[in-house]
């Protein structure tokens, strides 16, 4: 008789799929299989591809394990992801509706979810063995590697009474002398041969050493006022888990605040994860921290090299990283010591991802804090409207700065009513001459339009032919295309399709083709011309594609009197002290908008903008031009300010069932056969009908965006005055809707907590 067969353990794999479940596994012959695989790395063939996948359970197999597939191997000798971050991460997947598999997927940095080791954080160092410090006298003198070794001799262990003779020694580990690489490069140009000559003679070595810890003295901030000490102090009263809203105008001086608070955090022994929007992350305010703060401050930023944003991840994972301030995905950083996490203009756009897995990262940074049971920071001076109801109802703390911080004033508002007045690239004469008298008083004025380019539409004007998109469309008409280069080329900002300006109408063969409106290329040419004396620089995502461009180019300018032109990109980011004049022109569109969200959007970016007049000593003023002066949004945001503007606002939501006060999701889908979206989505509705009488479906219909990029487009609403029938719904019913027939023809995604409806 065949001996019993050893028990099969079977391991259940999230994969990067989208499909909404675990795949089954079996270990490799001999593995003893414990529950420390559990979030751990593998490797797994999966049909005729191998993929990597997180280990999200374990269990003793049936009798038909045997018939699974082995995986090839096992990427990490420790769990990777573990403990809070795991466990948040699995709600995560349930809130969305999302395979676990993508939720994981999306966490990790790029390189680990391709299956990368977890990389070394440490640096190297070299230093000279013993029998190196006996030989040093023999070395002949003046040769490169007697300098080397020198260099090395030249940091002495123990009291400390012996001086550098090239430079401050360092840190000594153990009794041994020592010098990081980093160190070495800056004392000694091309020592590596000369290193590599001594270690093949047994003289010298290569050493890792924790990463260096070396960091600037923490510079002092300034004395907090009285409105940043009661700020600071409920931050600091804080036991555990709470949610504080820094409610605090623009320059009131938050960041003096999160630093304050991040400094306790930091005695206490714990990790600060700060979070920022996408163009908020700038060298200047990293400067900022690093020199506040006397401890290395990690950046998480798409900007990095994959390399590097893996090795911030796994320093943050060892809990060598104290500080880490990052962008939207640092929100998945491991943080085995928090102590506080800060998310920075918590009303940011940039914090909701678009696509795949569409997940909020001050939303997401709010369940951590809860898991970790510590307080988490919301700044900002125009609060989303869902902090400000949670701050309302007593759910959040709500901590207000009503003034600026030091000697900066509010800026003056003034609305410029430019019904009938002739424009000049869309600017009226009296604003130009505002323009030019801040200018010759020595300040800068920002010119903000929301609008890139050169011109919005190319028009003939022989017979009205327009430029569209052949891959774009609304319900009722192609989507124009915009003028770049001057009038050169067509670009959709939809789709990016970019195409040479047609010479002749392709209509009638007319020249007279003319870029209607302005953008902030036609803005700019146009004021290099009246402003011919003092620098014009643009900024926007056309003229800032590299990433550092933007500071360049303010750098550039300094403190030097001249014109800034720009998109949203400059409503905030670097401190401009010198700016004295901000003017608004062409915001009429965003007046109209037909999305829920718009006028929120809208009133925030008015007050962003126009909170960068006047920071410093000198007063700023504010221009906003417009052909709609009296529209209730404006008055009520110039008489009022943005917190009356908001309790308009959400009375407006409550009425209409929108959030904060409603739930919603939405459900889309895309394909190239233009009767394929629908026909999924009303499957889909069938399938999700009927199960939550308080769940209403509205749709599906065609997405306002009914095309892009050629694909066909459409949508099916979900809402619901109450989180959880919404919930039990998906739950109930996305199951049936994988499975739908109809399913296989489109591309389709579920948005929780949608931003637009777009
Ligand atoms: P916010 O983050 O609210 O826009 P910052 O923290 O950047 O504001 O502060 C705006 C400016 O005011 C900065 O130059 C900062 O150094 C300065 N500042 C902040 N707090 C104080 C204070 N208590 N006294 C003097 N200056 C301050
Ligand atoms: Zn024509
Ligand atoms: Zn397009």
């Amino acid at each position: 008789m065949p001996d019993a067969p050893s028990p099969v353990s079977v391991l259940r794999v999230a994969l990067p799929l989208p499909l909404p479940r675990l795949f089954d596994y079996r270990a490799p012959e001999g593995a003893a299989v414990a529950p420390d695989w559990i979030g751990r790395r593998v490797r797994v063939p999966f049909g005729p591809r191998e993929l990597v996948g997180v280990v999200a359970d374990v269990g003793p197999g049936e009798d038909d394990a045997r018939e699974l597939r082995a995986i090839f191997d096992c990427l990490d000798p420790d769990p990777l992801l573990q403990g809070e971050l795991a466990e948040s991460l699995a709600w995560l997947s349930r809130y969305l509706h999302a395979p676990l598999g993508e939720v994981l997927s999306t966490a990790l940095p790029a390189a680990l979810r391709r299956g990368e080791p977890l990389p070394e954080t440490h640096a190297w160092a070299w230093r000279l063995t013993e029998a190196g410090a006996t030989a040093l006298a023999g070395l002949r003198a003046g040769t490169r590697p007697r300098r080397f070794a020198e260099l090395l001799s030249a940091t002495r262990p123990g009291d400390g009474s012996d001086r550098a003779i090239e430079a401050p020694p360092q840190r000594d580990i153990g009794s041994h002398r020592q010098r990081d690489e980093d160190s070495l490069d800056a004392l000694m140009d091309d020592w590596r041969g000369a290193a590599r000559a001594l270690a093949r003679r047994g003289l010298a070595e290569r050493v890792a050493v924790p990463a260096s810890q070396l960091a600037p003295m923490p510079q002092p901030g300034p004395t907090p006022n009285a409105e940043q000490a009661e700020a600071i102090a409920a931050i600091g009263a804080c036991q555990g888990f709470a949610p504080l809203l820094l409610d605090g105008v623009t320059g009131s001086g938050k960041t003096e605040v999160y630093l304050q608070a991040i400094a306790r955090c930091l005695d206490a022994g714990r990790q600060a994860l700060v979070l920022v929007p996408e163009i908020g992350l700038t060298p200047q305010a990293l400067a900022r921290f690093r020199a506040r703060l006397g401890v290395p401050v990690h950046a998480l930023h798409s900007g990095l090299a994959e390399g590097e944003r893996s090795r911030v991840w796994a320093a943050a994972w060892r809990g060598e990283a104290r500080v880490i301030v990052g962008t939207r995905s640092a929100v998945f950083v491991p943080l085995p010591q928090a102590g506080l996490i800060v998310v920075d203009e918590e009303h940011d756009g940039s914090y909701k991802q678009q696509d795949g897995i569409r997940y909020h990262a001050r939303d997401f940074a709010l369940v951590r804090g809860k898991a970790l049971d510590v307080p988490v920071l919301l700044g900002s001076a125009t609060p989303s409207l869902e902090s400000l109801h949670n701050a309302r109802a007593g759910r959040y703390a709500h901590l207000r700065l009503r003034h600026r911080a030091g000697n900066a004033q509010p800026p003056r508002v003034r609305v410029l009513d430019v019904r009938k007045r002739p424009l000049q690239a869309g600017l009226s004469a009296e604003l130009l001459q505002a323009m030019r008298e801040a200018v010759d008083a020595g300040g800068q004025v920002l010119v903000f339009k929301n609008r890139r380019g050169y011109a919005p539409v190319l028009l003939c004007h022989d017979c009205g032919w327009s430029a569209h998109c052949p891959r774009c469309s609304t319900p009722e008409h192609g989507s124009p295309m915009t003028v770049h280069a001057g009038g050169r080329r067509l670009q959709c900002h939809h789709c990016g399709a970019r195409q040479p300006a047609p010479p002749a109408c392709p209509d009638c063969a007319s020249l007279a083709l003319q870029p209607q409106g302005n953008g902030t290329e036609r803005i700019e040419e146009t004021l290099a011309q009246s402003f011919a004396d003092v620098p014009v620089v643009r900024v926007d995502s056309a003229s800032t594609r590299r990433k550092d461009a933007m500071e360049r180019h303010l750098d550039t300018l300094g403190e030097r009197p001249g014109v800034l032109v720009g998109t949203q990109m400059l409503a905030k980011g670097h401190d401009l002290p010198n700016l004295t004049l901000v003017a608004v022109v062409g915001i009429d569109e965003g007046l109209f908008s037909a999305d829920f969200r718009a006028g929120e959007k809208l009133a925030q970016l008015l007050i962003q903008v126009s909170g960068r007049a006047g920071r410093a000593d000198k007063p700023g003023t504010v221009w906003l031009q417009t052909h709609h002066p009296g529209h209730p949004l404006l008055q009520t945001l110039i008489q009022g300010g943005y917190h009356a503007f908001a309790e308009q606002e959400l009375a407006q939501r409550q009425a209409a069932g929108f959030p904060p006060f409603g739930h919603l999701a939405l459900l889309r889908a895309e394909a190239k056969q233009a009767d394929a979206p629908m026909a999924f989505l009303h499957a889909a509705k069938r399938a999700l009908a009927d199960k939550q009488a308080s769940v209403a479906l509205h749709g599906p219909l065609p997405a306002p965006m009914a095309r892009r990029a050629g694909m066909h487009r459409a949508q099916l609403l979900l809402a619901a005055d109450e989180r959880r029938p919404l919930h039990r719904l998906l739950e109930a019913g996305l199951p049936l809707v994988y499975g739908l027939p109809e399913a296989r023809r489109v591309r389709w995604s579920l948005d929780v907590d949608p931003l637009d409806l777009y």
